[in-house]
């Protein structure tokens, strides 16, 4: 393996990949404001090579950022200089991007050589979009494939429809990889729409899939009954140009592609560029930033298309959008750290969520509003979908705590996406049990 790795690394440098060789991921503790604000001023100042994977926000909050390796001995030296603990999380990221790519072109070539899709693995844009094609040809009757527009660069966005019948049934929006980095997102996601088609299904169904849990098969008579009376919509790549970058030049790519005017850099953070708060705290206006707003609310297509489809349809009770990671589910506001009208009641939904979700592998969430669990961040879409009377409105953090952050490994996605499950099933069910 240790060969092929080589043999990776070296294809990818030719072909123009951003390399992260030597590169390190640094966990920070934040003990006192002094030292918060020295932090960033590393963020903001960008003297170094920084990425900053959890922001510093608060006094107590979890800091980790990516140090490219020409700045590590000059952050090094800032941290140790004003006495702000760290250590380091990832020795050198590009063996771990190896590693994962190694892992990737096995999967692949198993795919090749005709077996099925592999959900226990990480898949290109084109793989994914394969196999939602077997997926409807499976079960027409059950999922149907919507496009609801183009990317900026102009690949198709599908949603995966599931539905038992009925005219604008009410109905649950769930997004996933918006932020294209956060891989895990996306493939809980693919595992996901699997699971409700398989679930759901009143035909007996048999897979051979790779990583496919054998006690799963048949149906579920509360999802059954859920799809009697609610439609689920499914946006497994909610940012698909961003996607295949990451794939193709960059991993550590989380924004849009789009051009930006009078900028050398380009993209977008699409979860900053709602119509709620736009332009905000929590958000940049400069476009080499990570979390720049874009500019204007819902300049970018890939927000624009969901913005119209949730809008014509216009019966939507839940708006489930999935992050990684922190283990974190939240709920509005992320603009403001004001208290919701429904608050208790998301509160607790959230609550009995993350319970079960804990009662598989005993993953421990922390539940609470964006601004008060993470920092205030304006623009983000689960706000907008509040906004818009959309009562449901939760936002997912998966795993990890940060061990390999947006690293995750492939062999954890399925548990992952187990575990969310049951919290995004006890979230189906109590709209189910709860029409407004
Ligand atoms: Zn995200």
């Amino acid at each position: 393996m240790k060969v092929l790795a080589l043999l990776l690394a070296l294809a990818a440098s030719a072909l123009g990949k951003t390399l992260f060789n030597g590169d390190q991921v640094l966990r920070v503790h934040v003990e006192a404001e002094e030292q918060l604000q020295l932090l960033q001023a590393l963020e903001n100042e960008q003297v170094w090579e920084v990425d900053f994977w959890l922001h510093p926000v608060a006094v107590g909050r979890p800091v980790e950022v990516r140090v490219g390796s020409a700045s590590l001995s000059g952050v090094k030296d800032y941290l140790q200089t004003n006495n702000i603990h760290f250590h380091v999380m990832i020795h050198n990221l590009q063996e771990l991007l190896d590693e994962q790519e190694a892992e990737m072109k096995e999967s692949e070539w198993l795919e090749r050589s005709g077996r099925n899709y592999n959900f226990g693995s990480y898949q290109k844009l084109e793989t994914i979009y394969r196999w939602m094609d077997t997926l409807v040809a499976t079960h027409p009757n059950l999922v149907t494939k919507v496009q609801i527009g183009m990317s900026y660069e102009k690949r198709p966005m599908y949603v995966l429809k599931f539905s038992t019948g009925g005219t604008n049934r009410p109905a649950i929006w769930m997004d996933t990889g918006i932020h294209s980095r956060e891989w895990v997102s996306q493939a809980t996601g693919v595992w996901t729409a699997n699971k409700v088609e398989k679930d759901s299904s009143y035909v007996p169904y048999v897979s051979c899939a790779l990583g496919y849990i054998a006690t799963d098969y048949g149906t579920d008579a509360s999802l059954t009954s859920l799809l009697n009376t609610m439609d689920i919509y499914m946006l497994l790549l909610a940012n698909p140009d961003g996607y295949s970058y990451t794939h193709t030049n960059n991993r550590m790519w989380r924004k849009t592609r789009s051009v930006n005017a009078g900028s050398r850099c380009r993209g977008v953070d699409p979860n900053r560029n709602w119509d709620a708060g736009f332009g905000g705290p929590g958000a940049s206006r400069n476009p080499c930033s990570d979390s720049y707003h874009g500019p204007r609310a819902h300049s970018e297509v890939e927000v624009s298309n969901v913005v119209k489809l949730i809008k014509t349809h216009g019966n939507f009770k839940s708006f489930i959008s999935v992050h990684a990671y922190s283990q974190l589910l939240m709920y509005p506001y992320g603009y403001n750290c004001r208290d919701v009208p429904h608050k208790a009641e998301l509160d607790s939904v959230g609550r009995a969520a993350v319970q079960k979700l804990a009662s598989l592998y005993g993953t421990a969430y922390k539940v609470g509003s964006i601004c008060k669990i993470i920092y205030q961040a304006s623009g983000g879409s689960i706000d907008w979908s509040y906004d818009a009377g959309i009562k449901y409105s939760y936002a997912f953090e998966l795993r990890d705590t940060g061990r390999y952050g947006f690293l995750l490994p492939a062999n954890q996605i399925i548990p992952t996406a187990s575990e969310t499950w049951l919290a995004l099933k006890h979230i189906m069910e109590y709209v189910r049990d709860h029409p407004y």
